[in-house]
């Protein structure tokens, strides 16, 4: 049962003990979706089996997207007989329903374990800037370097191979695609304009299950890692930096068994320090790129609006966020959702852009018009308000970018996702 977070608590909704953090108590079968490669070996070689064919089962699950052991004809017909006899299936979330937006965008409720009625939302948004734009990073590799644990076969690029991405257009209908991908079921942070947070925290997600999202969806889209350019946002459902150690678990999963580059992933936090704190301390090649979830120009209104500000106010925030070592060009970004006559004023911008200058931080600002949903009583600016906030900042030698709604029709924007099943 969910628990619905009070109207206007200033608290974090502890996360339930009794709330299932594992997969032990309710799986009866055991996957293999969400290991390493070590742990594919482990599982190996308590089957008395030779260790190298973990290699064989990464890159079936992770990067020839097979769902069932029954394909993997990399191993011998008795393996995957054992295999599924001993209870071991791939066990991949599953794309359980879709809603397709006019613009292109597509909502998908995931199952995250067979025969759990779990879902979470993830978004596919075709040509979706993910807020990338002007941050530099345009032209980075879309593969990680490379791994021991990756390898040649995969159904995209030969793991390794380090190249620019391209425009792929002559084999997809979209030159550049974004997923948006959610961390936890539900959130306990109580930001007051969005609606994931109505529903509370309901249970972090494994990193299988945050990694199977992507896979799922890439999977769907018949994505190559390496020849199409996709980008990661992990600014679905929930707040990834208090789900840390399966969130980051899941970058391992995605940058050294599937492939992706951790410089085209964005992780947004609403501005939890001691996440923030760990995630300075992560290797360049496996960190990926940092959001902070900011919203308003100073600690007054965003503790109205992000009670969460209460216990890290902006500065704390801010110190923490200095202290990650930020490759060549990257830039931290700051997410500001634009709330009528709450934070969209001109004084707003003024004061955003001497905070932003503030921090020292190599910086830029994407503004997002606010997304209607029911229940919240907030208003969407108007176009011509959000102009002038853009203009502002700029004028004032900020970095500033409108990102425009994506599937707002099928409740896919930013702040809109709650496993609403209208289509
Ligand atoms: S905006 Fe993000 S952190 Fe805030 S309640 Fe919504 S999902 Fe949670």
């Amino acid at each position: 049962m969910l628990r619905v977070v009070p109207e206007n608590s200033d608290q974090l909704v502890p996360l339930n003990p009794a709330a299932p953090d594992d997969n032990s108590a309710s799986l009866k079968s055991r996957p293999l979706f969400g290991l390493d490669a070590p742990a594919l070996a482990t599982v190996l070689a308590g089957e008395g089996e030779p260790i190298w064919r973990a290699k064989q089962i990464s890159e079936a699950i992770y990067c020839q997207y097979i769902t069932e052991i029954s394909s993997v004809t990399t191993l011998s017909l008795d393996l995957r007989q054992k295999l599924a006899s001993h209870g071991w299936q791939i066990g991949r979330p599953a794309i359980a329903k879709t809603f397709q937006s006019t613009d292109g965008t597509e909502r998908y409720l995931v199952q995250c374990r067979p025969g759990d009625a779990t879902t979470v939302e993830t978004v596919w948004m075709p040509e979706g800037d993910d807020g990338e734009a002007g941050d530099g990073t345009d032209n980075e590799p879309s593969v990680a370097p490379p791994f021991p644990a990756r390898s040649e076969g995969r159904v995209g690029k030969k793991a390794g191979a380090l190249e620019p991405s391209h425009n792929n257009s002559e084999t997809n209908p979209w030159r550049r695609a974004t997923i948006c991908v959610s961390s936890q079921v539900g959130c306990a942070v109580n930001c007051q304009f969005c609606l994931t947070a109505k529903l509370g925290l309901q249970r972090n997600l494994t990193a299988g299950e945050i990694a199977g999202q992507v896979v799922a969806v890439l999977d769907r889209h018949a994505v190559r890692v390496g020849r199409d350019r996709v980008n990661l946002v992990f600014m679905g459902m929930g707040e990834p930096f208090l789900n840390y150690d399966n969130f980051m678990a899941a970058v391992r999963l995605l940058v050294e068994e599937v492939g992706l580059s951790p410089q085209r992933m964005t992780v947004s936090t609403s501005g939890i320090v001691p996440g923030i704190e760990r995630f300075a301390q992560e290797p360049s090649e496996l960190r990926p790129k940092l959001a902070i979830s900011l919203n308003a120009p100073n600690d007054h209104i965003r503790a109205v609006i992000m009670p969460i500000n209460r216990k890290w106010p902006i500065w704390t925030i801010m110190d923490a966020v200095r202290g990650i070592n930020l490759r060549p060009r990257e830039r931290i970004t700051f997410e500001y959702v634009l709330l009528g006559g709450v934070t969209d004023r001109p004084e707003d911008a003024r004061q955003l852009a001497r905070l932003v200058r503030r921090t020292g931080l190599p910086a830029k600002v994407n503004l997002i018009a606010w997304n209607p949903g029911p229940g919240i009583a907030y208003a969407t600016p108007d176009p011509a308000s959000v102009a002038d906030f853009q203009k502002t900042l700029i004028a004032d030698g900020i970095p500033a970018y409108i990102r425009q709604p994506r599937g707002r029709d099928i409740f896919a924007a930013c702040g809109q996702l709650k496993r609403t099943i209208e289509g």
